[in-house]
């Protein structure tokens, strides 16, 4: 009993002292002065529109999209028909949202079956398809950046129940004054499909071609995003973007000694 209370007594002893010593540490600053981060207000629900998104289909219509009337509008979604969908507008970095649904009436297999796309910049295909107890090369499976990597892991919904991507885009930068494409820095793509990462940070190796290897071919900074028409009623609804820049924070100039 007495070497316990000892034990307990030495106990609170040593960690006073520790208490002690952490009060006399000295609180590492940078020095770096950051502007304040921006207030945002999530959505209310996984998927949701946060505050500062742009709204680019709300399931009411697709006059954000060139081509768009091309589309058939109903409850709420639009189904892929006749002619690929580019934005009007035009985006640099950005985080994008984009719900889907592949057929529920299974036909085709393959690329065949339940194919569409999403492609950022106009050209890095990150592919939709239904991938459901469908098999074809690893590649060109839903979530792979298309014959670039296949997707880390498989979590696609049975055809015709909806899906999300949550995709989180980095534009290569070019050499302006370059004659021939000198990339600067290449293209970099994260994302996650139905909550789960399937690409982290891949490094885009430039177009993803259905024929020939992929290359860079140069382009401004800020492009449409294009989704593609591969004659499969696939759906989308609620698709969103935030074009994102990472806060540049300033380090005084140190003072020179006089
Ligand atoms: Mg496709």
């Amino acid at each position: 009993m007495t070497n316990t209370r000892t034990l307990l007594l030495v106990c609170v002893a040593v960690l006073g002292a520790l208490g002690a010593a952490g009060a006399l540490q000295k609180e590492y600053k940078s020095g770096i002065v950051w502007p304040e981060p921006v207030l945002v207000t999530p959505g209310k629900a996984y998927g949701d529109p946060p505050s500062d998104a742009t709204v680019l289909f709300d399931g009411k219509d697709l006059s954000k999209w060139n081509n768009g009337d091309k589309w058939e509008i109903k409850d709420g979604y639009a189904v892929v028909k006749g002619s690929d969908i580019l934005t009007k507008d035009s985006f640099g970095d950005y985080q994008l949202h984009v719900e889907f649904a592949t057929p529920e009436e299974v036909k085709g297999n393959g690329q065949g079956r339940g194919n569409s796309g999403v492609f950022l910049a106009n050209r890095y295909e990150v592919q939709v398809l239904d991938s459901h107890d469908n098999k074809t090369y690893f590649d060109g499976q839903c979530g792979s950046l298309y014959k670039q990597t296949p997707p880390m892991v498989n979590v696609c919904r049975k055809p015709g129940e909806w899906q999300t991507y949550d995709i989180i885009f980095t534009a290569p930068r070019f050499d302006e004054s370059a004659k021939e494409v000198k990339v600067l820095t290449p293209g970099y793509v994260t994302v996650i499909h139905n909550g789960v990462v399937v690409q982290n940070h891949f490094e885009l190796q430039g177009n993803t071609n259905y024929d020939k290897p992929a290359a860079y071919v140069k382009h401004p900074l800020k492009q449409p995003i294009r989704l593609q028409n591969h004659n499969n009623p696939v759906k989308f609804r609620n698709i969103w973007i935030r074009e994102i820049k990472a806060l540049e924070g300033k380090k005084p100039e140190e003072k020179k000694p006089e």
